[in-house]
């Protein structure tokens, strides 16, 4: 099933489109499947379910965290993590770029807007971005790279605003990318789009999509996770 559903999801992305696996919840036989059909790239959400999952799959999987991240929990996925999408905040940032030291890493981010209309989504806004990248804080980290910048579109069957939800993502991503990282190649990532809106957020201009349950199946929340 894994198989055939990865195979049909691919076949509809975009060219320079990024998969990422959304595999929170599921268990590692699932992921393994996933791996042996050729996929690499796996997003997981809670910093133990990933640091578990990790430790008993091939070592060669691209781990990225899509999720609220605690300052607390960055220990246990900063060996490790090729990308955190959920940067929402200059203290997280700073956490991230201690943790990263240790193992002598850079860590690639991204920058989590909101865009969202509900309240209930992390992010930032264009002020916060701002002011973030403007710190003298940030100006002295040397243990983390920011490579563009994430967001989560209302969770509603009106695709119209989804569309335009994303195509502001995409224009803070052209404003950021003009204002402070002209000539960064690095700072090229877009990452929007989930199951139910991926089509729309390729036509918007991403270059990451995350998609879970069109690969896994519908998540069960009643099953407890790790990481709570
Ligand atoms: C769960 C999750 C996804 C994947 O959602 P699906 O609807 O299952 O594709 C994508 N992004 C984030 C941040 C998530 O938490």
């Amino acid at each position: 099933m894994i198989k055939e559903n990865l195979a049909k999801v691919r076949s509809t992305l975009s060219d320079g489109v990024q998969l990422v696996a959304v595999s929170k919840t599921k268990p590692v036989e699932m992921l393994q499947e996933a791996y042996d059909a050729g996929q690499r790239l796996f997003g997981e959400n809670k910093a133990l379910e990933m640091r578990d999952k990790h430790a008993v799959l091939p070592q060669d999987i691209e781990w990225h965290f899509i999720g609220h991240l605690q300052t607390n929990k960055i220990k246990y996925i900063a060996e490790y993590v090729s990308l955190i999408h959920s940067i929402d905040s200059l203290h997280l940032l700073e956490a991230v770029d201690k943790e990263a030291e240790k193992h002598d890493r850079v860590i690639d981010c991204l920058l989590q807007f909101h865009i969202a209309t509900e309240e209930t989504k992390f992010g930032l806004d264009m002020g916060e971005a701002e002011a973030l990248l403007e710190s003298a804080e940030f100006a002295s980290m040397q243990h983390i790279r920011i490579v563009g910048v994430m967001g989560m579109a209302t969770n509603t069957d009106n695709f119209d605003l989804v569309r335009q939800e994303f195509r502001t993502l995409h224009g803070y991503f052209e404003q950021l990318k003009a204002k402070y990282f002209a000539g960064h190649e690095e700072f090229k990532e877009v990452s929007m789009g989930m199951s139910h809106d991926y089509q729309i957020a390729m036509d918007e201009g991403a270059t990451l999509v995350r998609i879970g349950s069109t690969i896994f199946g519908a998540r069960d929340y009643g099953v407890p996770v790790n990481d709570v």
